[in-house]
This record gives structure tokens, C-alpha cells and sequence, in this order.
């Protein structure tokens, strides 16, 4: 029998400051099963001769993984991952330490789960499906935005879907905010990121599902959004909050849901291969239907940054090609019933994605 109220995990541990990646050491040393058992680095292949590298403290066994992020993470890689470092060590790994954006934290994640889970990573996609304690895993944002760093899933590309491994298990064992390894990002990745952070915020708090618990977090991130991206602050003092606001959206949508923009930027990705955070901006500036005042807001931030958006992204689909990406974007359930209630399906219909898209 389902119980009412969700028993969520939260991050246990977390080090927040300007320069705490250099506590990495330690903070592995006493999770260290022996001196066989290797901590295995999953790095974003951009700080590949980068002097971040150099602080990374591996010693004896461990193995630095370069990951390039130019593309989501697919199941099958995280199945090859698995495979290798079973292949190359006797001992089972220590723990797995992701240093990078989304897409690094979610394949360091599962290739966590995977480590102990047998099968295909594409097995797991869902809610709840993971039986087995992963290994200890610990996350280390190099971008802010996505809340991947707080949240109990991993968005996987498998052969069939694009989806989550949703599980108890997937929470981070540790998380180190050090807003210092923000510094080289450029600035459209910056918006773009950061404003799927602001995205979540929009979704959870105009919900159906929200509650007083996502409602705190998410009027916190939001604020914190508005602060970064409207605000003249430092540029400390915006790595410090964006890295921050990240954290409060990811606790938001925790026990509420995203919406609109989300249900129909998978659509873009899955179709597309368009990334997470521009793919949310491309549909996000076309929903003052849904979200009439953040529209606005949205395009504000938009202007005083100099963020230009491509466009023409759909311009020379199929009708087929419409299909699939509606097909994918409708199936998102969960998000459209928070986004407009139980009765989502009145107002989304195939005809109306498709002329939203027809936008883009
Ligand atoms: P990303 O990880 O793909 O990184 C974006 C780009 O920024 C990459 O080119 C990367 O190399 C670069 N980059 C990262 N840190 C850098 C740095 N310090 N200096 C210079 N360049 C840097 O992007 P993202 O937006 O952080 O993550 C998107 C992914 O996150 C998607 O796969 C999405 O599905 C996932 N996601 C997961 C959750 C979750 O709860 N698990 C939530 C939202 C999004
Ligand atoms: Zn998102």
C-alpha cells in the first residue's frame, strides 16, 4: 500500500565556501575502504591541463575519468563506465566523486547505483525500481543551476526514453559547494543554467502540488534568482547565491514537480538532443500563457545580459518529427497535472504543443 506522505532522503553531508574543494582530501580519507579499493574521479573533460586537476586528491589506486559533457548522459554509458571500472580494478571502488555540471553529477549517480545494481542502467529509469544501496558517492557542482547536486534522480537518454533513475539510492552521500570552481564558465552557459534553477522555481511555486515545504525553498531560490540576474552584485557574492539558489530550487521541486517548460524541453531534447538548460529557455519564452509575470521577468534577465537565443530551431520538422517531441512532451505526466491540475488534458492537446513549437 502507497503511503500518503513521500519519506524523501536528503543530502547528509554538504561543505559550502569559497576554496572548500581543497577539504576534498580529508573528507575522503575516512571513506577510504583500503588502500586497493580506488576512488574513481568522473571529471568534466573542459578542466582536462586545467589547475583544478592538480587539486584533485588522488592517491594510491584512483582514477581520474575525463567525461565530456558535449552530450547528456546515456544509459549505455553509464553501462560502459560500470564495465570498465569493474574491469580495471579488483576491489570494489571506494566511491565515485563527480566534478562538473548536470550532466557529470548525474553520470557519477549512477554509475554509483550501477556499481552495485546488476543490469543495464536503462532497467532503472522510473520511480523507485533501484533495490540496492549504491556505493558512496559524492558531488561536486562546477556550474550552478540544475539542483542535481540536491536531488534524488539522475536523467538518463536510454534506448527507449529519456528519464530518471528516481530512487532513494541516487542522493548524493556528500556535496562540496566550493562557488570558486564556477569561475570559467561562459556567460550564456551561465543564463542558461542558471535559469533552470529559475525555471524550477516558476514550476513549483505556480503548481497544483506545491506545499508549504517547496514553497520555502522555492521563494528563497527565486529571490536568489532575482538577486543574481537583476541585482548588481559582485561577482562573488553572484557565484555565492547562484550556487545557493541551485540548491533551494533542487529542494523545491523535491516534493513538488516541474511544468510546463520542462515536460516540453524534453520533448526538444529527446527529438533534438537540444541541451537541458537552453532547451528550457527556448520553450520557456513562449509560455506567457502559463506563467504570464516570470515570461516577462524571464525576458528582462534576457536583455540585460545580451542572451540571444537561436531561432529556427523548429523550422524544418516533419510532421513526424512534431509528433515524436509532442508524444515525448505529453507523456510527462506528473509535470502537466502539477503544472494545470487534473484536468491537464482540457487545455494540452497535440495541436496546441505543436503550435508552440512551431515558435522556437
Ligand atoms: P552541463 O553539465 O552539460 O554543462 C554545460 C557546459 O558547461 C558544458 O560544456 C560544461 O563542460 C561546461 N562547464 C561546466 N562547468 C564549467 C566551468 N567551471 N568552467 C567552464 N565550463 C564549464 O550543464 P548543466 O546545465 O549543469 O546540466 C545539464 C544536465 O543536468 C542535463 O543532463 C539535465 O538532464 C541534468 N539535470 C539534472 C537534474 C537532476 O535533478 N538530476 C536537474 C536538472 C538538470
Ligand atoms: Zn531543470
Amino acid at each position: 500500500q502507497k503511503e500518503r506522505y513521500r519519506n524523501f532522503p536528503m543530502v547528509p553531508r554538504v561543505v559550502f565556501g569559497k576554496g572548500c574543494f581543497d577539504q576534498l582530501g580529508s573528507i575522503l580519507m575516512v571513506k577510504r575502504i583500503n588502500s586497493e579499493a580506488p576512488f574513481i574521479f568522473l571529471v568534466d573533460d573542459v578542466f582536462e591541463g586545467q589547475a583544478l586537476v592538480e587539486r584533485i586528491p588522488a592517491i594510491c589506486n584512483d582514477q581520474i575519468i575525463f567525461i565530456s559533457a558535449d552530450e547528456e548522459p546515456k544509459t549505455n554509458q553509464v553501462d560502459a563506465l560500470v564495465e570498465k571500472i569493474k574491469t580495471d580494478f579488483q576491489e570494489a571502488p571506494s566511491g565515485i566523486v563527480g566534478i562538473g555540471g548536470g550532466t557529470v553529477m548525474d553520470l557519477s549517480k549512477a554509475v554509483a547505483i550501477m556499481m552495485n545494481n546488476e543490469g543495464s542502467a536503462a532497467k532503472y529509469q522510473g520511480w523507485d525500481l533501484v533495490n540496492k544501496p549504491s556505493v558512496y558517492h559524492v558531488g561536486i557542482p562546477t556550474i550552478s543551476g540544475t539542483g542535481a547536486e540536491v536531488s534524488r534522480t539522475t536523467v538518463l537518454l536510454g534506448p527507449e526514453k529519456k528519464l530518471g533513475i528516481n530512487s532513494d539510492f541516487t542522493t548524493f552521500d556528500q556535496v562540496v559547494l566550493d562557488p570558486d570552481l564556477t569561475k570559467g564558465v561562459s556567460k550564456d552557459q551561465w543564463f542558461y543554467t542558471g535559469m533552470d534553477c529559475f525555471i524550477h522555481c516558476v514550476e513549483s511555486l505556480n503548481g497544483t502540488y506545491l506545499n508549504a515545504f517547496s514553497q520555502s525553498y522555492g521563494e528563497k531560490a527565486f529571490q536568489l534568482c532575482k538577486e543574481v540576474f537583476l541585482d548588481g552584485l559582485s561577482e562573488d557574492d553572484a557565484r555565492d547565491k547562484l550556487m545557493m539558489a541551485s540548491w533551494h530550487g533542487g529542494m523545491s521541486i523535491a516534493y513538488s514537480q516541474v511544468g510546463v517548460a520542462h515536460a516540453m524541453s524534453y520533448g526538444l531534447s529527446y527529438l533534438l538532443g537540444v541541451k537541458h538548460g537552453i532547451g528550457n529557455c527556448l520553450v520557456f519564452q513562449h509560455l506567457e500563457e502559463f506563467y504570464p509575470e516570470d515570461v516577462i521577468l524571464f525576458r528582462i534577465m534576457q536583455e540585460k545580459h545580451g542572451i540571444h537565443l537561436p531561432k529556427g530551431v523548429c523550422a524544418n520538422l516533419s510532421d513526424d518529427e512534431f509528433d515524436t517531441m509532442i508524444t515525448v512532451a505529453m507523456g510527462m505526466e506528473p509535470l502537466w497535472e502539477n503544472a494545470l491540475g487534473k484536468e491537464w488534458r482540457k487545455t494540452i492537446t497535440p495541436a496546441k504543443l505543436k503550435s508552440i513549437y512551431e515558435k522556437i
